[in-house]
């Protein structure tokens, strides 16, 4: 048992001033009164990763929780909106290979019509092959290029159809949310921890800088890609890796100018030899990289594909190296890891902030509902809730490279990598019918707004040749006639349309 209440918590330690530790301080300071010291310890000198730039669904939900003003983060963090992303050669590597996976929002006509748990003009859409982004009105301002206000004004509309969400500038990002953090009280402290001290309980007690002990009762471990505090040997978490099933390991963050007159409303991820591009348009540039498998290419390769592929020469900031996965406990006694330091599987889906928010706001529930007293079982539940939630993301991305490229050899061994089993059982069951909220929702720790919902699965798997015509047709015979009938009259109205647009 962890006993926040008695004797009462003095402080509580973020290690790690990024985007993580930013947030865990502004939800710490937020729920604790004024007698609990929240301090964030992080090092200038090493400095923040600097990617990570677009939110999921639920960041500005997390911005609103936390008061924080909507107008203001924009303005300070360079935000353009992003409203999902565009797959961009990942069936056959041409360049007319397109779909969009917006974040589809639940207030929209198809969503609002539920049978059965199914989606009845979703499956319709499915079984006549119309790109599903067509539905929702925001499709036409991400395929026309439309600038902010233009953006702005439908989304004040209320008809979008999308939960709109931010790309943003990673290190105004962090020094933004410092800003706030430290207006409302959290103190700070720019040094290097050295060294960890631990009770005989293996609770963090104290940490040292080189000129300072600071003892503490609760530490969340922020530190980034170095897991300073949950990747010591002591703490005996285990490292569940999915390198198996996702093979990129390697990226090269650099910056490129806008290639289109408006910064885009959504994230570009654009297949490549051996992995893949994002490009994230924000108000100023565009922060891009190349993601790839290092058995496949070199730095120095990776380099010279992008270059190729762009036309001008480029900067990498530096190479990131990771081992895609993520720690089965990220609460261990009083130490919690938070961000890259719990873990991380790549950037595609941009994944790593929204699970972060995620895990904070189980953190919080957490706390404020065992009222300090926390118990073993209430930490043995959030660890398995949190784990079930990377292996959704896993599974949602292992989807992405299920497609047909093999013309490489990164894409032949894509094409031979295995599934992991629960994302194999959902595959056999989407043969025969849609994808339902009973396939997702142990994914989902806080309900479906915060990850992936089954609209979101479908966006992706229906262009991907996961899901078929023949799955959404056996879901659409259990409507009864007139309602079958309607559902396609819709969808068909929707591909003449889109061809009409087309011609
Ligand atoms: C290639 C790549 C692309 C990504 N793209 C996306 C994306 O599009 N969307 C998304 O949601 N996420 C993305 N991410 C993840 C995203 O970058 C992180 O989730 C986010 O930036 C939060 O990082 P962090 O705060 O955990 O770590 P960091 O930003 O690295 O912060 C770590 C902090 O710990 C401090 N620190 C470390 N060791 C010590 C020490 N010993 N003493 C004192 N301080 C210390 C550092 O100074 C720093 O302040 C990407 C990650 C990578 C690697």
């Amino acid at each position: 048992m962890l006993n926040l209440r008695n004797p009462s918590p003095r402080r509580f330690v973020v290690l790690g001033g990024g985007t993580a530790g930013w947030f865990a301080a502004i939800t710490l300071r937020r729920i604790f009164s004024s007698e609990v010291e929240v301090q964030v310890i992080e090092s200038s000198e090493i400095g923040i990763v600097g990617v990570g730039e677009g939110g999921l669904l639920n960041f500005i939900g997390a911005l609103k929780h936390n008061n924080i003003d909507i107008g203001e983060f924009i303005r300070e963090t360079g935000a353009t909106w992003k409203w999902g992303f565009s797959y961009e050669g990942w069936r056959t590597g041409k360049e007319d290979d397109r779909f969009f996976h917006l974040f589809a929002s639940q207030d929209t006509s198809v969503s609002r019509w539920q049978e059965r748990s199914t989606w009845p003009y979703l499956s319709a859409l499915v079984n006549q092959q119309v790109e599903l982004d067509r539905y929702i009105s925001a499709s036409d301002l991400i395929r026309n290029n439309a600038s902010q206000p233009e953006a702005t004004a439908l989304l004040d509309t209320q008809s979008a159809g999308v939960i709109p969400s931010f790309h943003f500038d990673s290190y105004k990002l962090a020094t933004y949310l410092k800003k706030v953090a430290l207006s409302r009280g959290v103190t700070h402290l720019d040094a290097i921890v050295e060294e960890i001290v631990a009770d005989e309980r293996g609770h963090v007690r104290e940490v040292r800088t080189a000129g300072e002990r600071i003892e503490l009762d609760f530490l969340i471990d922020a530190s980034g890609l170095s897991r300073k505090v949950i990747g010591r040997k002591e703490m005996g978490s285990c490292w569940q890796s999915f390198k198996d099933y996702l093979l990129m390991d390697s990226a090269i963050p650099f910056y490129m100018p806008h290639p289109l007159k408006n910064p885009g409303l959504v994230t570009r991820a654009i297949t490549m030899d051996a992995g893949w591009m994002w490009q994230i348009p924000l108000q100023e540039r565009v922060g891009a990289g190349y993601v790839f498998s290092s058995k496949h290419l070199s730095e120095k390769e990776a380099v010279a594909e992008v270059e190729k592929r762009l036309g001008f020469g480029i900067e990498p900031h530096k190479t990131l190296r990771f081992d895609p996965g993520c720690y089965e406990e990220v609460w261990k006694g009083n130490v919690m890891a938070l961000g890259l330091s719990s873990g991380f599987v790549e950037p595609l889906e941009a994944t790593s902030i929204g699970q972060m928010l995620e895990q904070l706001v189980s953190f919080e529930r957490t706390i404020v509902s065992c009222q300090g007293v926390i118990s073993d079982q209430a930490v043995c539940d959030f660890n398995e809730a949190n784990l079930r939630s990377w292996q959704g993301i896993r599974d949602f991305l292992r989807m992405h490279y299920d497609g047909a490229r093999s013309d490489t050899p990164l894409w032949q061994e894509v094409a031979k990598a295995p599934y992991p089993e629960s994302y194999r059982a959902l595959r056999e069951a989407w043969q025969e019918r849609m994808p339902r909220m009973t396939d997702v929702e142990r994914d989902a720790i806080n309900g479906w707004r915060g990850i992936f919902h089954p609209v979101n699965w479908t966006l992706v798997a229906a262009p991907m040749g996961v899901l078929t015509p023949h799955a959404a047709e056996m879901d659409l015979r259990i409507l009864t006639p007139e309602k079958r009938d309607e559902a396609l009259r819709f969808a068909r109205l929707l591909k003449r349309r889109a061809s009409g647009e087309a011609n």
